[in-house]
């Protein structure tokens, strides 16, 4: 597919309200050129009401959306252009799946040769140049939502939204087309703007995710950031699992602070550290930390009694009692585990500076 690279996409102090209730509370995001931003929030945290004042179908209560610096709030729908893959958004079940796709170019005037070339273009950048003469009916769900996906990119739009495209998918199909996702993206070099409350599909895909709760923007960042060093507790909690260890800021240093919670001792590192006596709050990812054999040290190091644990495939999970934190998940890989886990099993657990993360305690 050829022509123009991606829009830029503005979001500006955007709110929705409906009478007394805030389902968006004013979120601002930029959307470069060519991005790929993924909205990502539990049920009812106001991701889809976004998308769908981007789209046009919902006007905002107040702020703007731009396109390349142009106003486009007032602006309707179709003349917004923009490809859509939504849930229940459904392809014609008596169309052919050539037809199907062709269909935004009918409404668009396209001559029969202009739009035979384009279908078969947008049919083989999703793999399915042999699946034109089938009806929706005669495929799987993950092709059916290839040809959503070719339908929604067959013009050629200035933007991509997708609402939870790949959700009513099973989960070896969806890591497919995830990974086919991903790929068509980095292909056609447009901007696209995904929703999902999957957080595995948000940090695989997107070159930004934008953390919603309650209709607020949270935080925003590249995966790795967002997932290395959350804001938040609810940040951390939302992007996979994490400990959280509490205490009173007891030293601070260049590039640190140390907290005690008892007699333990925990160093962090951080730009800025909080006042001597002050109560933080730490997260702690369990793949960070690691066995510690006899003698050996760490950064930080407590010593532990496997309460429980169990078998994930790729590794371990236990949950370790430890002195003054309670109890702490630690995840090892199977394939370096120096141990056999056993409960009542006592061990010496250490990690980094750098892997205690002092978040923001925003926990109801
Ligand atoms: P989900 O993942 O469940 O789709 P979401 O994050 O996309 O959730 P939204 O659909 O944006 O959430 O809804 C945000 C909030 O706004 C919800 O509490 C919802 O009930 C409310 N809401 C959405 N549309 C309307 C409407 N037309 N009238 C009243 N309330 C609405």
């Amino acid at each position: 597919m050829s022509g123009a690279t991606g829009h830029a996409l503005a979001i500006e102090r955007l709110s929705k309200r409906y009478g007394s209730f805030t389902a968006v509370a004013d979120v601002s995001l930029a959307v470069g050129q060519g991005e790929f931003l993924t909205l990502l929030g539990p049920s009812g945290s106001g991701k889809t009401t976004i998308l769908m004042c981007i789209a046009g179908f919902v006007a905002p209560s107040e702020g703007a959306i731009r396109l390349d610096g142009r106003d486009i709030t007032a602006l309707p729908p179709e003349r917004r252009d923009f490809g859509m893959v939504f849930q229940g958004y459904a392809l014609f079940p008596h169309m052919t799946v050539a037809e199907n796709v062709a269909f935004p170019l009918r409404v668009r005037k396209l001559g029969a040769a202009e739009r035979e070339a384009k279908v078969r273009a947008a049919l083989d950048l999703v793999q399915l140049s042999a699946f034109g003469d089938r009806l929706p009916r005669q495929l799987s769900g993950g092709q059916q939502q290839r040809v959503a996906l070719a339908r929604a990119l067959v013009f050629e739009p200035a933007l991509l939204l997708l609402d939870e495209p790949l959700s009513a998918l099973d989960k070896k199909l969806r890591a497919e087309l995830q990974d086919e996702l991903k790929a068509l993206h980095r292909r056609i070099g447009r901007t696209f703007v995904n929703v999902t409350h999957d957080q595995e599909e948000a940090l695989s895909l997107s070159d930004r995710v934008a953390i919603l709760n309650h209709g607020k923007l949270i935080q925003q960042g590249a995966p790795a950031e967002l997932y290395e060093r959350p804001a938040t507790r609810f940040v951390a909690d939302f992007l996979g699992k994490s400990n959280f260890l509490h205490g009173t800021v007891r030293e601070v240093f260049a590039g640190g602070f140390a907290i005690g919670a008892g007699s333990t001792r925990v160093v962090t590192a951080a730009a800025d550290s909080p006042p001597l006596g002050s109560q933080v709050l730490l997260s702690l990812r369990p793949e960070k930390m690691a066995l510690l054999a006899e003698g050996e040290t760490a950064e930080n190091s407590v010593t532990g009694i496997i309460e429980s644990w169990s078998y994930l495939g790729a590794g371990y999970a236990l949950n370790v009692a430890v002195p003054d934190f309670g109890t702490l998940r630690i995840t090892l890989s199977t394939w370096n585990a120096p141990i056999a886990p056993r409960e009542g099993l006592a061990l010496r657990l250490g990690w980094s500076a750098a892997a205690s993360v002092p978040v923001l305690d925003d926990a109801p």
